[in-house]
């Protein structure tokens, strides 16, 4: 694989949006999910979005302020509610003055989301965002390219799977924000939080730790919902954790 460095374009169909890739080698048919596709309003916007993702992996950027924030989702191809729910926040927030510059990627992987797989090509992204070049470290690489300074990563759990319930991980060291912001999203919607001490420790290439142990402040949000389709309230409990994020930051 390799980095495409492409400059941000405006999007004919929304005022304020512009986009670009993270990588060109990841693009699928996002519509042949049907359960994602099912959820998603066929407005132009979207039509625009789901056109992109077959040839790699958007990333949209949306107004202009001193924090610069990513919402990401798709890390995995079949936890579905929060590739929904980054859509719709997008989709609102499209028409609204944002006080910050956010970025959004709703499908960090088309070809795994039209595949309905946990796995990119047989690679778990959430363990491969330190190896150079992976789709998930194009990610991290992007993310330091634009400056972009906290992370928000949003997953999906099935019950008597990994954690199994709604929950927002988080560790302590070496970027202590993260917990800082893990506490305050829990509190505000009430779902457990999951604070580690060190990132990278338990298991490597977790987004969320390559990004701490760069400093970059990131959580992991999970909501429940079972694998490869959308559990009921799903999408609203994820899109709740985006909103909540957010508003850390006061968007
Ligand atoms: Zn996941």
């Amino acid at each position: 694989m390799y980095n495409i460095i492409m400059d941000f374009e405006k999007v004919e169909c929304a005022d304020n949006l512009e986009m670009s890739y993270v990588s060109n080698l990841s693009g699928g048919y996002v519509s042949r999910n049907v359960q994602v596709f099912n959820q998603i309003e066929l407005n132009d916007l979207n039509k625009f979005i789901l056109k992109k993702s077959v040839f790699g992996t958007p990333i949209f950027k949306l107004g202009n302020g001193r924090n610069k924030i990513l919402i990401l989702s798709g890390i995995h191809g079949n936890e579905l509610p929060s590739q929904i729910a980054n859509i719709r926040l997008l989709n609102e927030l499209v028409n609204e003055k944002v006080n910050n510059t956010l970025f959004f990627i709703p499908f960090a992987a088309p070809k795994a989301t039209m595949e309905n797989k946990r796995f990119f090509n047989t690679l778990d992204l959430n363990r491969a965002a330190h190896v150079n070049n992976s789709l998930s470290n194009l990610i991290i690489q992007k993310i330091e390219e634009l400056g972009i300074n906290f992370v928000g990563d949003f997953h999906s759990t099935a019950y008597n799977s990994n954690p199994g319930f709604e929950s927002i991980f988080s560790t302590k060291s070496p970027t202590a924000e993260s917990f800082l912001i893990a506490n305050y999203i829990a509190r505000d919607i009430d779902c457990r939080i999951i604070a580690l001490d060190s990132a990278g420790e338990s298991y490597k290439g977790a987004v969320e730790d390559v990004c701490n142990l760069k400093r970059i402040p990131a959580v992991t949000a999970e909501v429940l919902s079972p694998f490869a389709s959308v559990g009921e309230g799903s999408v609203e409990r994820s899109y709740l954790q985006m909103k909540s994020f957010l508003s850390y930051f006061g968007v």
